[in-house]
Parts: C-alpha cells; sequence; structure tokens
C-alpha cells in the first residue's frame, strides 16, 4: 500500500513566514519528498492543511486523512514531526494515536519511524509528550462504552471487516455497517456447506470435510485469504464460529489481556466463550442461515473431525485409504465376531448396498493393483512420456519470470525519476502524484505477478520431484509391507503412496471365495499439474 503526506503550517511557521523567512509547506513537502526518494516510499496523495486550526475539529483536511487511516488506505503518513498531526487537545491527540494504532498504519518523520503495534506500546505514550497514563485510561474506558452501545445498536466496531463483509458508513448515523462482499460472501458460503452439508462427489453424494480438508481445498483453489498468502485451520475456524454471518454483532470475544513475561508486559488475545462476549443483532445482512449455523457449532463443540488414525489405534491397514465407489464414504473395518466372520471391510453409510468384502482381501487386492500399477509407471518413464513438456514449461516460465525482474527494476528507477523531475520543475506537484500513483499501480501488479510466478515455477519442480519419487517409495513399500510389525506402519506407508482407493462390488458372496469378484480403483499420490 502506498504512502501520503500531511503537511500543515503551526504558529510558530506564520510567524516565521511574516518575517519573510519563505514559504513553509513547500519546503516541507520538499523535505519529505526528498525523504520518501531514500526510503524508496511510494507517495501518491499530499495533504495540505490551508486552515490554521488546532484542534481536530476545525481541520477539515485532518480529518479526511484520519478517515481514510481508519479505513486501513495508507501503509504510512510522512509528517514534519508527530505534533504536525495533533497538538493541544488531548483528547485529539489520544484520537490520532487510536486511529494510528487500530489500523496499524506508520507515521513516518525525517527523525523517526512510529509503528504504532511494536515500538509504541507503552512507549507510545511518548507520542506527542503529551497524554498521561491515567488520561488514556479515561479516554479508553469512555471509547469501550461507546463501543458497547455502538454493538448494542447493532453497528460493526472493529477497524477490519470480517471475511466476506466490507465495512461501510451507516447512512445517515455514526458509525460504520457491513455489506457482503459477493465474491467472499460466496466462499463463505462454500465453506459452512463443505462443513456442515459436504463436498458434492462424483456420483451425486456428499462428503462432509473437516477443517483441514477445507483449509487444503481453499488453498488449492488459489482463493485468497485476507491476510495471509494461504488459509490455515485458525481462519477456518474462526469463520465457522463467528457470529457475524447469521447477522450478529459479537464483542469482546478476544479481548486484550496483559500479562507479565520475563519482566515484560505482553499482551494476548485469547478467544472466550461465547457465553462471555456480548451478541447483538447487527444491522447488516446475514450470509449464512442460522440453520446451517447451528449445525456448524454442533459439528465444532461435539466432535471436532480428525483424520482416522489419531482417535486411537489404527487395526485397519486401509484405514481412510479405501472409499466407497456407490457413495464416496470410507470404507471402515468391522471386527471379526463370534459367529466366526473374518475383520470386514463395509461401507461407512449403513444404507449403502456397495458389498462388503474380507478386509484380508481388499488387502491383498490393493497390494496386487499397486504392483500393476507401478510396473506400467516405470515403463512410462523409461519411455519418456513422462517428461514430457515439463522441462521446456518450466524454462519459459523462468524466462518469463526474469522479464518481470527487469521489469521491476525498471519501474522502482522511473519512481526515483520522477522525484527527480519534480526537483527539477520538469514536473508539477500534480503530475508529479498522478505519474507516481500510475507507477505504484504498475509495481503493485509486477509484484503480484511475480510472486504468482515463482510460486507456480516452485510447484512445477516440486511436482517433477514428486513423480520421480514415488517409484522407490512404491518399490519399499512392496519390499517391506509383509514384515511390517502392525497395521498402523503398514497404513502409514500405503497413505505415503495412495490417495485413495475406490472399492466396488455388486456380487454377494460367500465370505471365502470373495478373493476377486470385486474392483478396485487406485488413486497414487501423484502431484497434478494445475492447468
Ligand atoms: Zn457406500
Amino acid at each position: 500500500m502506498p504512502y501520503c503526506l500531511y503537511v500543515r503550517k503551526s504558529r510558530a511557521d506564520a510567524e516565521a513566514e511574516a518575517r519573510g523567512e519563505g514559504e513553509t509547506l513547500s519546503r516541507h513537502i520538499n523535505t519529505l519528498l526528498d525523504l520518501a526518494k531514500r526510503r524508496h516510499l511510494e507517495i501518491t496523495q499530499i495533504y495540505r492543511e490551508i486552515v490554521s486550526g488546532e484542534t481536530i475539529a476545525a481541520r477539515p483536511v485532518i480529518q479526511q486523512l484520519l478517515s481514510e487511516v481508519e479505513q486501513g488506505l495508507w501503509s504510512g503518513v510522512l509528517v514534519m514531526e508527530v505534533e504536525r498531526l495533533a497538538r493541544g487537545d488531548t483528547v485529539d491527540q489520544g484520537i490520532v494515536a487510536q486511529t494510528f494504532k487500530f489500523s496499524d498504519t506508520k507515521i513516518i518523520t525525517p527523525i523517526k519511524d512510529y509503528d504504532p503495534n511494536n515500538e509504541f506500546d507503552e512507549e507510545y505514550f511518548e507520542f506527542g509528550l503529551f497524554m498521561s497514563r491515567r488520561e488514556y485510561k479515561t479516554i479508553n474506558r469512555r471509547l469501550q462504552r461507546g463501543r458497547l452501545s455502538s454493538v448494542k445498536e447493532g453497528k460493526y466496531v472493529g477497524s477490519q471487516s470480517p471475511y466476506g463483509y466490507k465495512r461501510v458508513k451507516i447512512n445517515g448515523d455514526k458509525g460504520y455497517t457491513l455489506e457482503p462482499l459477493p465474491e467472499e460472501a460466496d466462499v463463505v458460503r462454500m465453506i459452512f456447506e463443505w462443513y456442515t452439508k459436504g463436498e458434492k462427489q462424483s456420483d451425486g453424494s456428499f462428503r462432509r470435510l473437516g477443517v483441514s480438508l477445507i483449509v487444503r481445498r481453499l488453498n488449492s483453489l488459489k482463493i485468497p485469504p485476507r491476510k495471509s498468502d494461504h488459509w490455515s485451520p485458525a481462519t477456518v475456524r474462526d469463520i465457522l464460529i463467528n457470529p457475524v454471518y447469521i447477522g450478529k454483532i459479537r464483542w469482546n470475544w478476544r479481548p486484550d489481556v496483559k500479562k507479565m513475561a520475563g519482566g515484560h508486559v505482553v499482551k494476548e488475545r485469547p478467544r472466550a466463550p461465547l457465553e462471555k462476549c456480548t451478541i447483538a443483532d447487527g444491522l447488516h445482512p446475514p450470509i449464512v442461515s442460522n440453520e446451517v449455523f447451528n449445525t456448524a457449532q454442533d459439528f465444532i463443540s461435539s466432535n471436532p473431525p480428525r483424520p482416522i488414525g489419531e482417535r486411537g489405534t489404527v487395526k485397519n491397514p486401509l484405514a481412510g485409504i479405501v472409499v466407497c465407489a456407490k457413495c464416496g464414504h470410507r470404507m471402515t473395518r468391522r471386527p471379526y465376531n463370534q459367529n466366526g466372520y473374518p475383520d470386514t471391510l463395509l461401507c461407512a453409510d449403513t444404507a449403502c448396498d456397495n458389498v462388503s468384502c474380507s478386509l484380508h482381501h481388499v488387502e491383498r487386492g490393493v497390494l496386487d493393483a499397486l504392483r500393476d500399477w507401478l510396473s506400467e509407471y516405470k515403463l512410462q518413464w523409461e519411455n519418456g512420456e513422462n517428461k514430457d513438456s515439463s522441462d521446456a514449461i518450466v524454462a519459459m516460465k523462468e524466462k518469463a519470470l526474469r522479464r518481470l525482474d527487469a521489469e521491476y527494476t525498471t519501474l522502482n528507477k522511473q519512481l526515483d525519476n520522477t522525484h527527480d523531475l519534480l526537483e527539477q520543475s520538469v514536473y508539477t506537484t500534480e503530475q508529479f502524484l498522478e505519474r507516481s500513483r500510475k507507477l505504484s499501480e504498475r509495481i503493485k501488479k509486477n509484484e503480484a505477478d511475480r510472486l504468482a510466478l515463482s510460486t507456480d515455477i516452485v510447484a512445477d519442480k516440486s511436482r517433477e520431484e514428486a513423480r520421480k519419487q514415488i517409484i522407490p517409495k512404491v518399490e519399499r513399500l512392496l519390499d517391506v509391507y509383509d514384515v511390517l510389525p502392525n497395521a498402523k506402519a503398514k497404513n502409514d506407508m500405503l497413505k505415503e503412496v495412495l490417495e485413495k482407493v475406490v472399492y466396488l462390488k455388486t456380487k454377494k458372496g460367500r465370505w471365502n471365495n470373495a478373493a476377486d469378484d470385486f474392483e478396485l480403483t487406485l488413486y497414487p499420490k501423484m502431484p497434478k499439474s494445475n492447468k
């Protein structure tokens, strides 16, 4: 995100000007632009406060700036001194400090950078020298009280909107509410659907996904999360338990808790249990229905989905691997019982009519199929069928990446150039800003393109690597499988090489002659190309 400049005259500056010491604002602008040039900061806006009022209320430009800072539009603001932002009134200083702090916006002066969320904190109250801790606490309490009453009115008081929504000003009233962002809202709905109902299988049935599978789906679909570059289980879980999606406002969910650790005060934001939060009806529209949301809460609290194998001892070497061809549910082990039947593999869905079979037979079947698959795959390698065009594609992408790198250097040079042209008065300030904005846009796009491309190249290469590695893995499995000590070891090794095995048996038969009347479809763990 770009940076902006804020300049205003102090009373002392005005007096100096009266003595004929030159125009202050343009001098300050030059100093700050020079600073920006040295630091390679992209400047796309200059705010000049013309009126000489000391309070925020009397200064329209700072009001505009603060509202943009609050919305997180700027990485940072360049000023001559922090006091240029607020002087005099402690409440004003509190407002400025809080606004920068909550939106994590930097203040950059020729002497020092202020990062409101690192350096500051305790030190932060040196900000402008003024505010005593006591005053701050009073202001804070008042702010909190104000927030709570806003929450009760259904307004949204957070500085950042939750995923799926954007924060919008309420028409004709103070404060903010939320408006769904169609694309993100679809993702939220999809997460809830996957978690409560399931993902549609090729045969039309649904299979529920746990949090970690949802994370994988989102990442592989390249759906961008808000902050980091990939989805994490915590992010998805937080979405699933956030009542904002049924139109509620939740307050005090993660209150700051200060703790002493290693002689320092550290702040933590533990998640509070729902009953300790304030929940109010929001002014914003829901994204999911109450019914879906409540189902999700039931699943979250009663039965966190974990992969089979973590629940206890694995007794089934095929656990989590074999899937029913008819309904997509996992095939599970029914242990040996007193009727003398051996361990059986059957569909987890009791209504499904896929015929069960002895576990041992299916296990042997999987190994046989794996052996067949391996010899065919090795043959393909020898014939060079797998090398195909991947090397050429990687080379092409690497070339494109080098072009983007060169473009990046050029764009940055051009950005430096705009400063020079401004200094030489070739550009007016307006032309400078215009040009600087355009370059800033292009640099942003270039950065995104380079990131995407290099991620892609890394993925291509590791895919290629994995394709080769599966051969020795399967060979080793087939060698040692029968001497492995237990089902868990066998299961682990199979999972290393198999994504899943789809099982189908239509004919009912006696246990002992069921050796080969089922069909298995193997899905080896092959990195897929993402074309
Ligand atoms: Zn089934």
